[in-house]
């Protein structure tokens, strides 16, 4: 992937199973860091999140652990563990579609700035530095304090076009 805008593209063949354990190594190091502790839970959560590159909403993830376990978590566990995700910045939720995408890039604290496709459901991660400037600029040329500015940008990826 040398294309430096995004920090990886979901479309480009890959082994996916190295991004879950590349992400899941880096959540290691994350909570270890910040001593937060990843509970068996929490991980299967970020796990499940972490099945593709496409936002997956709490309702999903729930029914996912009802099919796996017959002692299914109570929603507001689950729930929890994903504030904690978010806390930690190991997942990114989407807005628009009430969803959960995981990060790639977690060491690094940041707001996320996506490409959704609404067509095959892919979020690509922007690489931040690209947009971040250009927001806190804007901001401080207002005089706005940012406080949020997670980028949602819904269209059609080339992939899909192409297939189209
Ligand atoms: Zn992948
Ligand atoms: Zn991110
Ligand atoms: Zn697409």
């Amino acid at each position: 992937m040398n294309d430096p805008t995004v920090l990886e593209d979901p479309h480009c063949p890959h082994d996916h199973s190295q991004c879950v354990s590349d992400a899941l190594t880096a959540a290691e190091l994350v909570c270890e860091r910040a001593g937060a502790r990843l509970t068996t839970l929490r991980k299967r959560v970020l796990e499940l999140v972490w099945q593709s590159h496409r936002p997956l909403g709490a309702y999903d993830l729930l029914d996912t652990l009802t099919r796996e376990d017959d002692r299914r978590p109570a929603p507001p566990t689950v729930y929890r563990a994903l504030d904690f995700l978010q806390e930690q910045g190991l997942v990114h939720r989407i807005a628009s579609l009430n969803a959960f995408i995981g990060c790639a890039n977690p060491e690094h604290v940041h707001q996320g700035h996506f490409l959704i496709c609404r067509t095959c459901r892919v979020a690509i991660e922007l690489d931040q530095t690209l947009l971040q400037p250009t927001i806190a600029d804007i901001a401080q040329q207002m005089g706005f304090v940012v406080e949020a500015e997670t980028v949602e940008i819904a269209g059609v990826c080339a992939h899909c076009q192409e297939a189209a």
